[in-house]
């Protein structure tokens, strides 16, 4: 097993502290991948200092030469992706499949901004003088902060370095306590294409320690954020005092709605990928079933048919469906919603417990579980609880229905089966949600799409898309006056 220091200046670099933190499998607890420093002020400290001083060369790399490392890194990544795949199931449990899907969205974000870097357009617009000319272009913002969850071990963090490596910012990245070994392997990847040492830092360590001395720190010019809404709150507080630029990508409680048209088979394959996928361990998880009462039978029968069917294991055994959650404090808080909802007077229609039998006594398994009967208000209906449950709801119309996905704080992703268009266009318009699905489930987001949500999922960013950049960048007024006399704006006009 092996030793790792932090990751500064293209190098590993040891932490003053002896304090460490190991990176254990979800799937068998015993085994662990390595072992990482527990940073705090001082290392952070290191790590800002050695983005800084690489600042001034890496925002003058012009565009294109930015993208090509970038696009180099994309193509390494997918010359690796089995590899890089294997090692994220080993490290977060996630199935094999769903693992390989995670690096190639990495590989996606590489070749989409890549291409974005011959096209960072400014506009130039008409000066209302004579022999003025007047435009925009986009700057860096500098160093950034990026802080990630274990989710999505590679997905998260390339959705945002490559976009604020592109920019022209440097950075120092705080990777999920749980996932360091997927995070410094994505790093050496980049400098493997040509990205200069000291343009991206990682400082291993946990979130109140290091992550917030990161948020903290002045040199820091602003943090961009994914994780729970607690922290983001935090953060967001500490930034607003700073009049630190923050972006903050937070939780879901997403809805699938069944309508009494809507082929119910397709539904039932929608709801068991996006309630289980993950272990329903996904921000945009199916965690909210809401059935038309003509199909509630049909579609809670079949659905509990075929998650019965689920098979629990090691994520990298073929023919697993389902893998381990991240860890033992995380498989207590789902089994506590599991009290939750009992207390609550829903209907346990399907598992309910940690699973202990044979191998899976080794690690952080827990069963899918559905419950009925299930009302809007009750907790396991508004709360974000990040396992593998699920609530059916039922309702008795299309409005009800709205009204109830819409019925959270948050405000990620929400979906509609149907077979009507008119019911499809009502949903599209009026489901309060930054990414709505028409007869597929709350989860599937491609990276040429803005990503992000709204109400207590976020502040207002998104991230992959066209405006990917804005996170990153500053923008930049330009008048030049070639008339070679004093024009006053709005005043010799
Ligand atoms: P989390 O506890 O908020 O942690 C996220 C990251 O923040 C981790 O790196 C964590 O470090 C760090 N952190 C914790 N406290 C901090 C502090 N005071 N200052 C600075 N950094 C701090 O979230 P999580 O449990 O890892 O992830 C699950 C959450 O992420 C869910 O709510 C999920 O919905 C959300 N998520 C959202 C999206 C989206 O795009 N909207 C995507 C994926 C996940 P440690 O690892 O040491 O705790």
């Amino acid at each position: 097993m092996e030793r790792h220091g932090n990751h500064i200046g293209g190098r590993s670099v040891e932490a003053a502290t002896d304090a460490v933190l190991e990176s254990r499998n979800p799937a068998r607890l015993d085994e662990v991948l390595g072992v990482f420093p527990r940073s705090g002020a001082a290392e952070v400290d290191a790590a800002v200092a050695a983005a800084r001083a690489a600042l001034a060369s890496w925002r003058a790399t012009p565009w294109p030469a930015r993208g090509e490392i970038i696009l180099r890194a994309g193509l390494l990544l997918e010359e690796r992706k089995e590899e890089m795949a294997r090692l994220m199931t080993r490290e977060m449990g996630k199935v094999l499949v769903e693992a390989r899907g995670d690096v190639q969205e990495g590989v996606d974000m590489a070749k989409y901004i890549a291409g974005e870097a011959r096209r960072p357009f400014g506009q130039t617009v008409p000066s209302e003088l004579r022999d003025k000319w007047a435009m925009t272009m986009r700057q860096p913002l500098g160093t950034v902060a990026i802080i990630t969850p274990w989710n999505f071990p590679v997905a998260i963090p390339t959705w945002k370095l490559f976009p604020a490596l592109l920019a022209g910012n440097t950075v120092v990245f705080k990777p999920a306590e749980d996932t360091p070994l997927c995070a410094l392997r994505l790093v050496e990847i980049l400098e493997e294409a040509g990205l200069p040492a000291g343009v991206v830092n990682i400082v291993f360590g946990l979130g109140p320690e290091a992550g917030e001395a990161l948020v903290r720190h002045s040199g820091i010019a602003a943090v961009s954020f994914t994780g729970s809404v607690p922290t983001g709150r935090h953060i967001a507080g500490l930034c607003g005092g700073m009049l630190k630029r923050c972006s903050l990508e937070l939780g879901g409680k997403n809805a699938i709605v069944v309508m009494a048209d809507a082929d119910v088979e397709l539904a039932v394959d929608g709801a068991l990928w996006g309630a289980f996928g993950t272990s329903g361990q996904r921000c945009t998880a199916s965690s909210r079933l809401i059935v038309h009462r003509p199909r509630l039978a049909d579609f809670t029968d079949a659905l509990v048919d075929r998650a019965a069917r689920l098979r629990l294991g090691d994520g990298l055994v073929e023919g697993v469906d389902v893998g381990p959650v991240i860890n033992a404090r995380q498989l207590e808080r789902i089994h506590a919603y599991t009290e939750v909802g009992l207390g609550e007077g829903a209907r346990l229609l399907l598992g309910g417990e940690v699973a202990r039998d044979g191998e899976l006594a080794r690690g952080c398994f827990y069963r899918p579980t559905i419950f009925a009967e299930v009302r809007p208000q009750m907790r396991i209906a508004q709360e974000e609880i990040f396992g593998p449950t699920t609530a059916v709801i039922p309702v008795d119309s299309l409005d009800e229905a709205l009204e109830v996905a819409n019925g959270t704080g948050y405000g990620l992703s929400l979906s509609l089966y149907t077979a009507d268009l008119r019911t499809g266009f009502r949903a599209i318009n009026e489901l309060e949600a930054g990414i709505v699905y028409v007869n597929a489930p709350t989860i599937g987001a491609e990276i040429q799409l803005p990503f992000g949500g709204i109400k207590n999922t976020g502040n207002g960013h998104r991230e992959a898309g066209t405006v990917a950049l804005d996170q990153f960048s500053e923008w930049k007024s330009i008048y030049v006056d070639y008339s070679g006399r004093l024009q006053r704006a709005q005043i010799d006009v």
